[in-house]
């Protein structure tokens, strides 16, 4: 009995750390790299250093188009109202566009959230291009969400199936994992969630 109780003096209670929100910023140039990103960003807006000059945001990767790249990064809860609501975002001699990130993998073979083509269990079976379903796709008739018709099936959802399983403004499926995201996310609000 005494061991159990110094064991238990050992292991602090904490609650499971939720995930720091990410933003992207838009249409930056091409041949701006992470380290200029980052002493840029802190020179022009002091708000995301705390006082030693540590950065409260993490660069975590970009997405280069043809003539310009987006960037991913996380902020830390105490900065995030401000940057939306009074700051803004400057670097160089630009204002910034930014807005929320919302990272949900999804398999752009089997269509199923969660992993990417690398990593998907069914890589090896031929699924339609269209719907992510058992199927060639030249025999795809209609279009129909592999996800949104799975979780009716599953969890007797009753959520609409005549979209594209990529389609993001019509997939209730995507709007359900973005919710679970933005739950485990620690924005530093009040009411827990961006407005
Ligand atoms: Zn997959
Ligand atoms: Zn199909
Ligand atoms: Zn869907």
């Amino acid at each position: 009995m005494k061991c159990v109780s110094s064991l238990a003096e050992h292991f602090e209670i904490s609650k499971p750390k939720r995930r720091r929100p990410q933003i992207i910023i838009l249409g930056l140039p091409n041949d701006v790299d992470k380290d200029r990103l980052i002493k840029g960003l802190s020179a022009k807006n002091h708000y995301l250093c705390e006082a030693k000059n540590k950065p409260l945001f993490e660069v975590n990767f970009s997405i280069r188009a043809r003539f310009s790249t987006n960037w991913i990064i996380s902020v830390d809860p105490s900065i995030y109202k401000r940057l939306f609501e009074f700051q803004g975002l400057y670097f160089e001699f630009s204002r910034l566009k930014f807005d929320n990130f919302f990272g949900i993998k999804q398999c752009r073979h089997c269509r199923k959230f969660g992993h990417t083509t690398k990593w998907c269990p069914r890589a090896q079976e031929a699924l339609c291009e269209n719907c992510g379903l058992e199927y060639p796709t030249d025999s795809c008739r209609e279009i129909a969400c592999v996800n949104c018709r799975g979780s009716n099936q599953r969890s007797g959802t009753t959520f609409k199936i005549n979209h594209r399983p990529n389609d993001r403004l019509k997939c209730e499926s995507f709007e359900k994992q973005k919710a679970n995201l933005v739950r485990l996310t620690d924005y530093g609000l009040p009411s827990g969630t961006p407005g």
